[in-house]
């Protein structure tokens, strides 16, 4: 045996193992380990399909993706927002799959047109606001915040970050552009400080009382009232009597070249079910995407709120324009 082919034999042998073994399912995630990992191993319990991962932020795993290209080990994508799900089906990273499980557990809202990914939990971006400062009845909708009543009153994170890309190109989705920009600018100039890096220190700010009132998702705030249960906070559902509170999805599909694409199947459609579907919100204080399933305890006593049902795909479709609009708006 030649010292050449040898090499070659190792090299087929290593790549096969580092890969993929026949009936396993490798995931990439823009998730955190200790959200995914225990999921992934009570999948296996129930299914003895193995799963392997890696987790990263999502614009590596997608770029990662896209260098791969056919040889990439990857069986499914999981990451956050609709707008990243978009971005990666965009790019043709993702295929589309017929699974009548999945239709029948994913709202039609909550998942792409073409199939290509499947909204699992939903995140609602709603209003927080300080109880000592303000009652339920002082707040109405997303777009009253533009009031000059609320001058100097305003915290906002940063519209560098998807999650407020998303909530400006539903907006858009829903008003047009023009309507949109003058909410955003009203926004702008209502704020009482520079924007902030993340919804935590938005609400210590509003806590404090920097500001009154402001747009967060509501994990962050289950995260931080566990944290510090003193803090003098409470989250408003807005738009109840008009289009109702923005949900954003966190999600998966299957890898335009997946190797197991039936495991990844399951392991989608496992997602939806009660124990997945318990899983995959309550350890994140999100909301079960399958409507079937009731939210956690403590998520739950925050009330019940009428969603949007508007698609989550415009998040993607509409988030340049968005992009564009906040920054016209001089909203940083
Ligand atoms: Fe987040």
């Amino acid at each position: 045996m030649s010292k050449r082919f040898l090499a070659a034999l190792l090299l087929t042998f290593a790549g096969i193992s580092a890969s993929h073994a026949a009936d396993e399912v490798v995931v990439y995630s823009a998730r955190a380990e200790q959200l995914i990992k225990p999921m992934f191993d009570a999948f296996t319990k129930e299914t003895g399909i193995p799963v392997k991962f890696i987790t990263d932020k999502e614009g590596p795993l997608m770029e990662r993706l896209k260098a791969e290209g056919p040889n990439t080990p990857a069986d499914v994508l999981l990451t956050v927002d609709a707008g990243n799900l978009w971005q990666a089906a965009n790019e043709g990273l993702l295929k589309p799959v017929q699974s009548g499980v999945l239709d029948k557990n994913v709202p039609v809202h909550l998942k792409d047109p073409d199939n290509q990914w499947f909204g699992l939990s939903i995140r609602a971006r709603t209003i927080v606001y300080n109880t000592k400062a303000l009652k339920p009845a002082d707040l109405s909708t997303y777009e009253d915040l533009a009031n000059p009543k609320w001058k100097g009153k305003l915290c906002l994170r940063t519209s560098k970050k998807v999650y407020n890309q998303s909530l400006v190109a539903m907006m858009i989705a829903e008003k047009g552009e023009a309507e949109t920009e003058k909410i955003v600018r009203g926004w702008v100039s209502n704020l009482a400080t520079d924007v902030f890096p993340d919804d935590t220190k938005l609400m210590e700010a509003i806590a404090a009382g920097q500001c009154q009132v402001g747009i967060v998702n509501t994990y962050y705030y289950g995260r931080l009232l566990e944290k510090k249960p003193d803090l003098t906070l409470a989250l408003f559902w807005p738009n109840q009597q008009t289009t109702g509170v923005h949900v954003n999805v966190s999600g998966a599909g299957v890898v335009k070249h997946a190797k197991n694409e039936k495991a990844a199947v399951r392991l989608l459609e496992w997602f939806t079910s009660e124990q997945g579907q318990k899983m995959f919100a309550d350890l994140n204080m999100e909301y079960p995407a399958n409507p079937a399933f009731k939210p956690d305890t403590v998520v739950a006593g925050w009330g019940s709120f009428k969603q949007n049902l508007i698609n989550v795909a415009k998040a993607g479709e509409l988030q340049a324009a968005a992009v564009r609009l906040m920054d016209r708006a001089r909203y940083k």
